[in-house]
């Protein structure tokens, strides 16, 4: 199935993800009086290249795996973005990501576009081989489009720094050298950087701090929900518990856990790991998705899929701020609904950009071939994420909209402005 229109939410609202991204995209360029060329040009990706591969498996039997890569804009430089490993990816949903890429990469002010890529496949349910022989296969299959100069991949959901490295070593033989740059969230003893596995649990965290001192929320103390125990979702709360939070709950695909005195974020790390799972943690009662999604608390970090909070659960909502640690997990119903309660959200675009920026550092690195410290790539990443905070922050004042629409104007000027001066080839 290459394509297909999610189905949570209520009738008519829009879910498909490339809608909402459109939408938003012609709502600014109209506040913002942005040229027809440009606009139009920011309504589609510029290339979308859909893959059909085969892959031997464990059985001695070959099965065709489809996948993605998408590069929505390289106006402001290389395309970036990550690559999904998940059983539902389609192409709209990976064309929305590229999107909101290109937007990320303008917001934080980093001289990149944006760009996805996906496999369907399921990975847990695969060995190491065999995804291995999906990753170099898929790796051959997209090596036409990525290069440390056109497009560069990172882990999203279902991929790691391992893969990573099978993307680099495919790409660097088939080049006849080593190509440091073609990825990132390499390993590090592969040219990863340092602070690049925590940047966008840090970047949410960063942004989560800064808002909260906005909004007069004392982090000691505040009380925390987490959708989504992977990556971005377990280093938010981790960090978000080292500024003095109390995580009551936090969920993953097969449920969620609930604790109001607070979970201890590390051994439910280490139970995960355990047992693939946060259900059935000691010291805690097993609640929904949904319920969490409803938890009275202070923040709420969705960081698992897109579309989790809809029309159909955004009234439920009682956390005071949300911090968009995933992609795109509001939609534009479930916005406005979300506003007019008067809940405060650090849009996708702000709040979880800290892991491109240090994909960003961890690509200078590799093009030089010198190392920072982890303090340098923490200071420098706390550095980005403030200003682009505080200059979505001086929009939203000025402009009179929220952060999400401030994000947007910065981000669709900047784009804009380089298109402009770029102009149009030949
Ligand atoms: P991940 O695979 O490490 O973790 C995803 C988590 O979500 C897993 O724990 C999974 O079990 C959980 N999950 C899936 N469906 C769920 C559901 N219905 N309810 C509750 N939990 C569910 O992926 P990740 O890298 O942490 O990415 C999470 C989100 O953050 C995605 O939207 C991704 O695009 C976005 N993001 C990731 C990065 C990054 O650097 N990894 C950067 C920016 C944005």
């Amino acid at each position: 199935m290459t394509q297909k229109a999610q189905s949570t939410g209520q009738i008519g609202e829009t879910t498909n993800p490339f809608e909402s991204v459109q939408q938003q995209i012609d709502a600014t360029c109209e506040r913002m009086q942005i040229s027809e060329k440009c606009h139009l040009r920011l309504r589609e990706c510029e290339r979308e290249l859909i893959v059909h591969f085969p892959v031997k498996m464990d059985n001695g039997q070959v099965k065709v795996f489809t996948g993605y890569r998408v590069q929505h804009s390289d106006t402001r430089g290389p395309a970036k973005g990550g690559i999904r490993y998940h059983p539902d990816v389609y192409l709209d949903e990976t064309k929305a990501l590229a999107a909101w890429m290109t937007i990320k990469t303008a917001v934080v002010n980093i001289p990149y576009g944006g760009a996805k890529g996906a496999v369907a496949c399921n990975p847990k349910l695969m060995s190491q081989y065999e995804l291995e022989g999906l990753t170099r296969r898929y790796a051959s299959e997209i090596m036409l489009v990525i290069g440390p100069e056109r497009d560069i991949p990172a882990p999203d959901v279902g991929t790691s720094p391992k893969v990573m490295a099978w993307i680099m070593d495919t790409y660097s033989m088939n080049k006849g050298y080593s190509v440091l740059g073609v990825v990132t969230g390499k390993p590090i003893e592969l040219g990863g950087s340092k602070g690049r596995f925590e940047a966008t649990g840090r970047g949410c965290m960063i942004s989560a701090r800064m808002q909260a001192k906005q909004l007069g929320i004392n982090l000691e103390g505040a009380t925390v929900a987490v959708e989504g125990f992977g990556n971005v979702g377990s280093i938010s709360a981790k960090l978000l518990a080292k500024e003095g939070c109390r995580i009551i709950a936090v969920s993953d695909s097969k449920g969620g856990i609930l604790n109001l005195k607070g979970l201890d974020v590390e051994n439910v790390l280490s139970y995960k790991k355990e047992t693939g799972s946060v259900v059935g943690f000691k010291d805690s009662e097993t609640i929904t998705d949904a319920e969490l999604l409803g938890l009275k608390c202070d923040i709420l970090v969705p960081a698992a899929l897109e579309s989790s909070i809809s029309a159909a659960n955004a009234t439920s909502v009682k956390a005071r701020m949300i911090v968009e640690g995933a992609n795109g997990p509001t939609t534009p119903e479930a916005d406005k609904i979300l506003c007019d309660n008067g809940k405060f959200i650090i849009p996708d675009i702000l709040a979880n950009a800290g892991g491109v920026v240090v994909s960003y550092f961890e690509w200078v690195q590799g093009l030089q071939s010198f190392f920072w410290s982890e303090d340098e790539v923490n200071s420098q990443l706390e550095t980005v994420m403030a200003n682009a905070f505080h200059e979505v922050s001086e929009m939203s004042q000025r402009e009179k909209v929220d952060m999400r629409n401030a994000a947007y104007m910065l981000a669709i000027k900047r784009i804009a402005d380089a298109m402009e001066a770029r102009g149009i080839f030949p």
